[in-house]
């Protein structure tokens, strides 16, 4: 059973004139680790938006078809729901933030699920230290290096226990040292917690040397490649 079902899905905004995903079919597995590609326009970012429920679905005919996370249909989900499934670490981290503190920041989605105090102060704690961050839980989110914010925001996003995370352009507000520390960590977050991992990156040169189980390429809101990147080496 895939975590994540696309079936003839597609989905319009409201002010468009034409949709902006298009008869998506798409299933992807638990564990996978997906590099999700196209150019800027292209409707990655609806994609991902879907998914964790930053898109508006609650316009009629927005969305039709089918998605499916963890088996359950996603329409009628509202962004609470979805996003506990789905964590997503956006493009700037910045807009991300709703804590005062890195501290605060990193509990607050455990604050929505009700996790007991006691508990989430261990949790926090915890995911602050892998996250090296652990000498900055009282500095404000907004204070930290490009880096640093990603971490914090990865780290509240894993202790949430979202079974898929998602990266939007992780490397946009990086440069190149801590990009490639950034890239490590992400495999190193796959390897440890067998998570299902969505990557959605524009430039083509990002994605070259990545390790990846699967490159999707999306063009004008439609799939246009699904491929297997051991394949496209091996056969070329
Ligand atoms: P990408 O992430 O690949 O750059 P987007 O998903 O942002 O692509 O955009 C796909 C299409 O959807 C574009 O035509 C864009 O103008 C449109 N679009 C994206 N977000 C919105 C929105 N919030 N409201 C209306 N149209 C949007
Ligand atoms: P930035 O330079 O933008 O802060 P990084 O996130 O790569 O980018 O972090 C910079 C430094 O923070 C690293 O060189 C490393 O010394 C430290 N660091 C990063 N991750 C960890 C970690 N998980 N535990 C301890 N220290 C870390």
């Amino acid at each position: 059973e895939p975590i994540i079902e696309f079936d003839g899905f597609s989905y319009q905004y409201r002010v468009q004139t034409s949709p902006s995903l298009v008869d998506i079919d798409l299933k992807i597995y638990e564990g996978e680790k997906v590099l999700i590609l196209g150019p800027s326009g292209s409707g990655k970012s609806t994609l991902a938006h879907c998914l964790n429920g930053m898109a508006p679905y609650f316009y009629p005919g927005t969305a039709t078809g089918s998605l499916k996370i963890g088996g359950a249909e996603t329409k009628g989900l509202d962004l609470f729901r979805l996003s506990d499934r789905v964590g997503t670490v956006l493009q700037d981290p910045d807009g991300q933030f709703v804590g005062l503190s890195v501290a605060e920041d990193i509990a607050f989605r455990m604050e929505n699920d009700a996790v007991p105090q006691s508990e989430m102060i261990a949790r926090v704690k915890e995911a602050a230290a892998e996250a090296g961050m652990l000498e900055h839980l009282e500095a404000s989110p907004h204070s930290l290096s490009g880096g640093q914010k990603q971490r914090v925001t990865v780290a509240g996003v894993i202790s949430s226990g979202a079974p898929v995370l998602l990266f939007d352009e992780p490397l946009a507000n990086l440069d190149p040292d801590a990009g490639r520390r950034a890239i490590e960590r992400i495999d190193r977050i796959h390897k440890e917690t067998g998570k299902t991992i969505l990557i959605i990156e524009h430039r083509l040169e990002e994605v070259l040397h990545r390790d990846v189980d699967r490159i999707i390429v999306i063009s004008d809101g439609r799939i246009v490649a699904d491929l297997n990147p051991d394949e496209l080496l091996t056969s070329s």
